[in-house]
């Protein structure tokens, strides 16, 4: 077990370096591959990095792993709320340490997402119908079971987990120009963005997430945490707030950042599609939104080679379907119109 960091300003490289060793031969060193699509639309090589090869399905086993593995060693057990990929990891990780884990996820998580974690062990309560109301509920219960609480995204361990993904992105191309890191509760953005710019602070870090309910980009641009409503999106993973009382991934961000830029459910639509036509790649909405953004022409003049993270690939796959073979697609309160592929 390492110190635990008490603020943003103290957690660094070094704890990512500790991290790395937790995750050795268990959730580290996925493949980056070049996209020949995305590069050839750019003019710059285009860089993916496949955290869908991960055993869970996604990069989220990381922070997870190491949060468990820096817990004291009495703890009885975990519990997480999840927009579904941090309550698989937990309860991955929780199971290899023959611990309990217990996943609260609001209505809005596909059911494939709580199928997955049910089939890992894990207990799993359906509270409300936004991430706000599971966090209450897992917060209630790690007081009354004696439960320790894994933020998925506001924990040192947790950042410093995901981090271990821009250490292995620079040292496989520190040519890297940009790297593109979808954004939610910014978990990974932070880990990602204070790893990269330790290491070669030219290459700059943006964050992307869906343009309804896009929390971290409306929180940096007010300066202080901001509440958001929660809207169904292709991009579900990237559903919710970052916590009025955020300690470590709003400083993160808002120190590392370079930028943000948001992209619309029809513009993840199509990165969807062109992963899968072109590279025959499955991913999650939530997964896109960095190739979203450099096909809908947003991103800034680039200078050198652009990496993304595929961040994961647990998507509904009925809804898959459908968007593959271009029907309209029903997002809770609208549908977003159907369109076949076009290259
Ligand atoms: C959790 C998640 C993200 C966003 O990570 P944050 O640390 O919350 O910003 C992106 N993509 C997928 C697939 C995720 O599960």
């Amino acid at each position: 077990m390492t110190s635990s960091p008490k603020s943003a300003a103290t957690l660094t490289l070094s704890d990512i370096l500790s991290a790395r060793r937790v995750l050795r031969g268990q959730a580290d060193a996925t493949p980056m591959v070049p996209s020949a699509k995305m590069s050839a639309h750019l003019g710059q090589e285009f860089l993916l990095k496949l955290e869908t090869t991960q055993p869970i399905g996604a990069f989220k086993l990381r922070g997870a792993l190491n949060a468990i593995a820096n817990l004291p060693p009495d703890t009885a057990g975990v519990t997480c709320c999840s927009t579904g990929n941090h309550g698989r990891g937990v309860a991955h990780a929780a199971r290899a340490r023959g611990m309990r884990a217990v996943v609260c996820m609001s209505a809005l998580v596909p059911q494939a997402k709580v199928d997955g974690i049910r089939a890992l062990g894990a207990e799993v309560r359906i509270c409300g119908t936004s991430q706000d109301e599971a966090e209450a509920e897992s917060q209630r219960l790690a007081q009354a079971e004696n439960l320790a609480v894994i933020s998925p995204f506001d924990d040192p361990h947790v950042i410093a987990g995901q981090g271990t993904i821009g250490i292995e992105m620079m040292e496989a191309r520190p040519d890297l120009d940009l790297i593109l890191v979808p954004l939610s509760g910014g978990g990974l953005a932070a880990g990602v963005a204070l790893a990269v710019k330790t290491v070669n602070p030219r290459t700059r870090v943006i964050g992307v997430s869906m343009d309804r309910g896009a929390a971290m980009h409306l929180s940096l641009a007010a300066g202080h945490p901001v509440a958001v409503t929660e809207v169904a999106s292709l991009a579900d993973s990237l559903g919710g707030g970052i916590g009025m009382d955020n300690a470590f991934s709003f400083a993160l961000c808002r120190r590392h950042l370079d930028a943000t830029i948001l992209v619309t459910e029809a513009e993840i639509r199509d990165a969807m599609q062109a992963l899968f036509f072109e590279d025959r790649m499955v991913a999650e909405g939530a997964s896109v939104v960095g190739l979203a953004a450099a096909l809908a022409g947003k991103l800034p003049p680039l200078r050198g080679p652009v990496g993304t993270i595929l961040t994961g690939r647990n998507l509904d796959m009925d809804q898959f379907l459908g968007i593959m073979a271009g029907r309209d697609i029903p997002l809770g309160d609208l549908t977003l119109k159907g369109r076949a592929y076009a290259p």
